[in-house]
């Protein structure tokens, strides 16, 4: 297969500071560039970089050259040197499959199935909506390799199409080989908008248009759960994008569900995606900033007996984390004011820079501050499509809490 002209690579040989090399004997999948000690010569992005132990001179990782991001080097093989071909991508791709098995053994048809370090392959995502694989590169290191990355994951997935998504940051530097964000780069995709199911529930996604990948996987455990808390119930979805939580309510037997978010799109979405399914509760929906429309409801006397706030990552950069964590204080203020008594409150976190316990923390002090006590039922990570294998790819934490 064809996707880019032929890119040629090389091997560079690379040592690093103590420090990082100690890191990289723990596995962890970064190199930055100011831990680099020692390079034979420049390199190109994809070039194979292979770390070498400052004193006995021996194999420690292989990874991938990245010259137009600060993490240098992304590495995708520890400890034992292995040729980097077309079977040594079969082999992640048979590998990251196996993973997510029990997964498809349910009513689910979309899953993620490369996420990027986790599964040994940095930057990469591919995500696939029933028979629609989406892949989204982060970095420019993969184009050498697409030809023999995608039949292997066709193969895999029985996909019929394959889209290529491309982030923003790597559009806007190195060279993407004729490659567009939104293109169709195999078979024959008959809509833009796919639908899919998840734990029975059908959903639908833009996948040359919509966030990231078209959809949000990650919360598929957490919204199954909402839908089983949902039975005759009062749903207040906050941040709601597609609908994911509210559709899962309304599919599990809820009276009233209602949807709010900023953007008049994703709300638009919400509705159709309820309308994929037959259920009996009335949907409505808030178009608003969530902080002021949860005021406004509190206003109103409003109250739920679900309550479920699912915000952005507030912390994408080391600056903004003491912003966010006051984002998150409010947030659990606020959402706590809506809750019936016996009613719970569902809050999560997708903000890799602010650990679980913080998050935890934070929310717990807040739904006291606001006059609520409150039992925990629960607290969950990540679904199986989502596997960590180091620290910062842990990101996802959400709080079941029963208030009195
Ligand atoms: N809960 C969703 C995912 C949320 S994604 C799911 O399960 O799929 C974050 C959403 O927050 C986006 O739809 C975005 O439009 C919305 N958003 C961002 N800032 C907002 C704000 N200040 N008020 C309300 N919604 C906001």
């Amino acid at each position: 297969m064809k996707i880019t002209p032929f890119i040629e690579t090389k091997r560079l040989a690379i040592k690093l500071r103590p420090a990082a090399e100690k890191m990289v004997k723990q596995g962890h999948p970064w190199i930055f560039e100011n831990s680099i000690f020692k390079q034979n010569e420049d390199g190109k992005a994809g070039d194979l970089a292979i770390i070498y132990d400052n004193k006995k001179n021996n194999f420690l990782a292989c990874g991938l050259y990245d010259p137009h991001s600060p993490i240098r080097v992304k590495l995708i093989q520890y400890k034992k040197p292995s040729q980097i071909d077309e079977e040594w991508f079969i082999n992640r791709s048979i590998e990251a499959f196996k993973i997510r098995q029990p997964l498809l053994e349910t009513d689910t048809n979309s899953y993620r199935l490369f996420f990027g370090e986790n599964d040994h392959l940095p930057g990469f995502i591919a995500d696939v909506y029933n028979n629609v694989l989406v892949i989204k590169l982060y970095s420019h290191i993969w184009f050498p390799y697409l030809n023999w990355i995608i039949p292997s994951l066709i193969e895999i997935t029985d996909c019929t199409a394959v889209v290529l998504r491309l982030s923003r940051s790597l559009q806007s530097k190195g060279e993407t080989f004729g490659l567009r964000d939104g293109q169709v780069i195999y078979g024959d995709l008959k809509n833009e908008v796919v639908i899919f199911k998840e734990h029975g529930v059908l959903f639908s996604a833009n996948v040359i248009k919509g966030h990231k990948t078209g959809y949000f996987l990650d919360h598929r455990h957490n919204r199954k759960r909402v839908g089983e808390l949902s039975y005759n119930k009062t749903v207040l979805d906050v941040f709601s994008y597609a609908g994911g939580f509210s559709v899962h309510a309304l599919q599990g037997g809820a009276q009233n569900v209602t949807s709010l978010d900023i953007s008049k799109q994703a709300i638009e979405m919400a509705k159709e995606n309820a309308l994929l399914n037959s259920h009996k509760g009335a949907h409505e929906v808030i178009v608003a900033d969530a902080f002021d429309g949860l005021q406004d409801l509190i206003n109103q006397k409003q109250k739920y007996d679900v309550v479920v706030i699912d915000p952005p990552s507030f912390a994408k950069r080391e600056n903004e984390i003491s912003r966010a964590k006051k984002s998150y204080a409010k947030l659990a203020k606020l959402g706590a004011q809506l809750v019936n008594s016996k009613g719970i409150l569902v809050l999560a976190s997708c903000s890799s820079r602010i650990v679980a316990d913080d998050f935890f923390e934070i929310s717990e002090e807040h739904i006291l501050a606001a006059g609520r006590s409150f039992e925990i039922q629960d607290k969950t990570y990540h679904d199986i499509d989502h596997p960590i294998n180091f620290t910062e790819g842990a990101y996802l934490k959400c709080g079941y809490y029963i208030l009195d």
